[in-house]
């Protein structure tokens, strides 16, 4: 094999995973990362070592900012009440559980990190049940699971241009439309199912369930998956420059060829971009790119979310380690009726992420990257957040330490739709390959980006 001398820009979860696959593959692999950190949107960071201009510095940064704390972040940081917390930047779980995709790929390199698993629990009626299905519903509801799940390659392809409305008149009765309603949002990160495609829903539960929990969060936070593929990039003769933004990419006759970073250029053999696919023309010419290439690229959205941190000094123990799903039926925004998950698996002691003593629980309800920057739209979500909170525990507001609510406007960095699809891997430049969320892959969000590394260290 011929090695080659590979750049990525980026190094976010998908720049990260790609840049260990092609280590291991003999490529010699450098990194360049703006920030003075790894992780990108999927970075933890240590609630003792910023502060407040640091913290809404580095939310910004992300498409984040905090949007309500209780009591307000001034006193959260004045008073340190973050110290010895490790946060990500917001909700953060992983679909697919622990036999997913995460420790698959780590295998290839490393040992694999330990998770923290739950089933879904469900609020609805002023009550909660856990789990969600029971042994009777799935009995019941399984041949058209079964069938939807099972379904090969070629209907799969069918049923990407068909909506998530279609396929729950067709399929969705009982707890099956229920399923198909809570499930299919809260995947994509979209409330609206006319816009969500059920081949894409689909495809990514089937590549996600194999038998364990449906949702993970990785012991002591995102960073233990994270810094195992940077050190094996960095132990095996690969390099990560941080605060090192790509002002440039160099293409001369439609081929890749290097890099610009303030006025020093760098040759490479091949150039793998890890940042979100509508900035690519921020630093790459886009006349050099077929016109239809550049608007398309340029017209794709993300999608947004509310979030929140709760720290409580106590919370029922027959919470600890469960997740559960709500949904609000008329609120009247984009989909109408908004989905929205409140986790409890961080609450375990050996979850590692929140001092002795106080427990941390994350929640998010999900709406569009517009409504994510809309106040009034951002009330109404915290109360609906907050209102599940108390059906969980009614008494939360004597417990609570702070509370956090950053809001997000690019979460996923597309949002997968019938109308829009994400774009491939390889780019019309010879030598220009995407990694990331933003592309072609099987999964959304954070196994979005890690499969598409996988493709990608396949195809190089
Ligand atoms: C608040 C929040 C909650 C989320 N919750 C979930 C969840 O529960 N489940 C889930 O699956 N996903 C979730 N996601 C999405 C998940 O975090 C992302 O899908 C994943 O982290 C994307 O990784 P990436 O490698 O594609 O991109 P990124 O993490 O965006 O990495 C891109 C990197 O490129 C760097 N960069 C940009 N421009 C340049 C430049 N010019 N030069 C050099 N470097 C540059 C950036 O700084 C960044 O580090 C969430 C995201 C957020 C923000």
């Amino acid at each position: 094999m011929h090695n080659k001398n590979i750049s990525i820009i980026g190094a976010g979860i998908g720049g990260l995973t790609a840049g260990a696959l092609l280590t291991k593959k003999g490529h010699k692999v450098t990194i360049f990362e703006k920030e003075p950190r790894i992780g990108g949107r999927a970075l933890t960071f240590d609630g003792s070592a910023l502060n407040l201009e640091e913290y809404k510095n580095l939310l910004a940064r992300f498409h984040m900012n905090i949007a309500f704390s209780e009591p307000n972040i001034e006193t959260i940081f004045n008073k340190r009440m973050l110290d010895n917390y490790r946060l990500d930047l917001g909700f953060h779980i992983i679909g697919g559980g622990a036999l997913a995709n995460v420790n698959n790929i780590l295998s290839e390199i490393d040992k694999p990190v330990e998770f923290k698993e739950s089933f879904i629990g469900f609020i609805e009626d002023g009550k909660y049940n856990y789990p969600f299905l029971s042994r009777l519903d799935k009995i019941k509801i399984a041949p058209n699971i079964l069938r939807l799940l099972f379904a090969n390659e070629k209907t799969l392809k069918e049923l990407d241009s068909v909506s998530i409305t279609d396929t729950i008149k067709k399929y969705g009765k009982g707890k099956m439309k229920l399923i198909l309603e809570v499930f299919s949002r809260s995947i994509t990160t979209m409330n609206d199912l006319d816009k969500i495609s059920s081949g894409e829903m689909l495809r990514a539960q089937k590549n996600l369930y194999k038998g364990s929990k449906p949702v993970v969060y990785p012991k002591q936070g995102l960073k233990s998956i994270y810094e195992k593929f940077a050190n094996y990039i960095i132990k095996n003769g690969g390099a990560i420059n941080l605060n090192n933004p790509v002002d440039r990419i160099l293409i001369k006759d439609n081929r890749a060829e290097g890099i610009k970073i303030r006025d020093k250029e760098y040759q490479f053999d091949i150039i793998i971009s890890n940042i979100l696919v509508q900035d690519l023309f921020k630093i790459a010419d886009e006349k050099l790119f077929p016109k239809e290439y550049a608007t398309e690229l340029k017209s794709l959205k993300g999608t947004g979310s509310l979030c929140a941190y709760y720290s409580f000094e106590k919370i029922p123990s027959k919470l600890v380690g469960k997740t559960f799903h709500f949904i609000e039926r008329d609120v009247g925004l984009e989909g109408n009726d908004v989905v929205g998950m409140i986790d409890f698996m961080i609450t375990s002691q050996d979850a590692g992420l929140a001092p002795e003593g106080e427990l941390l629980v994350q929640a998010y309800i999900i709406c569009t990257p517009d409504e994510a920057k809309n106040p009034l739209v951002l009330k109404k979500l915290k109360d609906l957040l907050d209102k599940n909170l108390e059906v969980l525990i009614p008494d939360y507001k004597e417990y609570l330490k702070w509370a956090i609510y950053p809001t997000i406007w690019h979460l996923d960095g597309v949002a997968k739709t019938i109308e829009k699809d994400k774009p491939d891997i390889k780019t019309p430049i010879d030598n220009l390959y995407l990694v990331g969320d933003c592309v072609k892959a099987p999964g959304i969000g954070y196994n979005c980006a890690l499969n598409s590394a996988k493709l990608i260290a396949e195809i190089i």
